[in-house]
């Protein structure tokens, strides 16, 4: 098989990719981790057999869906390397295999990227109902701006960790309910995407995660005064195998993101990498020198676990 990436990503191609991959390495597993707003199964493939956990996820924000073929187009890499008994970036993948398990949830927010992506009818209830938000907001052209999920929730501003903070920074930006970006929802975890992910990850026993976000080619290290052990030489090593900086999260949108979280709850290192650069959603030519830098990245993130 191999990871269409000259396309625009689809709930449904994301879902067929992942039973691909599990039919050719038997070794991984796929389960659904929840569901959408609309019902769409939120997927984790999970393979390795080391104690030690990873977690990437990619596409929190509709329009930021070119991190699915990412995350895709590595798990193929890591799992035929594996399969071949082969290097990935000069790693023994059956080493990374015995060492680590890797958690991978390649599209967080699926209703929001079919959306983008013109995969959702226009007649229907939730399309028209994303339409009517967006009316609010003329600056965000639609659909390619939205971020949000299919209910103009941010999944990003939903976590439990100051998300009072980031509702009353968006408040004052003027956004206090259901918008394409930017609104943190009801209360910490209303939506449906990211309990998934909070559940998986309570579930889990992660020790480092990886959110995949565009654009900027930087890595998001720090929430607030945390500083888990190895934090920041982690950043270092995954700075230098990128190429990408290493910089602290903008205050406006310091709060609530899962990173925030993680690191805020466990005291365990997790990362934000902002992948690519330009205006989201970016460019489907920019995939390959995307996926170049990142190859790298994931590797080591795996390798440092
Ligand atoms: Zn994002």
């Amino acid at each position: 098989m191999t990871v269409p990436t000259d396309v625009n990503y689809t709930s449904q191609l994301t879902k067929e990719i992942i039973h691909s991959l599990a039919k050719e390495y038997p070794f991984v597993s796929v389960s659904s981790i929840g569901k959408s707003v609309m019902g769409n199964d939120i997927y984790a493939l999970k393979c390795g057999y080391g104690e030690k956990k990873v977690f990437f996820n990619a596409a929190h924000h509709a329009n930021e869906w070119i991190t699915t073929p990412l995350l895709l187009k590595f798990m193929h890499s890591y799992m035929s390397a594996y399969d071949d008994n082969t290097y990935i970036c000069g790693i023994d993948a059956k080493e990374l295999f015995m060492n680590t398990t890797l958690v991978c949830v390649p599209l967080v927010n699926p209703d929001g990227v079919d959306l983008v992506n013109g995969a959702l009818d226009e007649s229907s209830p939730f399309y028209q109902k994303a339409k009517s938000i967006s009316a609010k907001y003329d600056h965000i052209p639609f659909p390619r701006g939205w971020k949000a999920n299919i209910d103009g929730v941010d999944l990003n501003l939903n976590y439990p960790a100051g998300w009072g903070n980031a509702k009353k920074i968006k408040k004052e930006k003027g956004i206090d309910s259901n918008a394409p970006r930017d609104y943190v929802g009801t209360s910490p975890l209303c939506a449906p995407e990211s309990r998934a992910l909070y559940d998986l990850t309570v579930a889990s026993g992660f020790c480092l995660t990886l959110s995949y976000h565009t654009q900027g080619k930087v890595i998001y290290w720090k929430y607030l005064d945390f500083l888990p052990q190895n934090s920041y030489e982690i950043a270092e090593t995954l700075s230098k195998a990128s190429g990408y900086a290493i910089e602290v999260t903008p205050s406006e949108s310091g709060f609530a993101g899962y990173k925030d979280w993680f690191i805020s709850h466990y005291n365990l290192p997790g990362y934000t990498i902002e992948a690519g650069e330009g205006e989201s959603p970016l460019p489907k030519e920019q995939f390959d020198t995307i996926y170049e830098a990142n190859e790298p990245l994931l590797v080591s993130a795996l390798n440092l676990a």
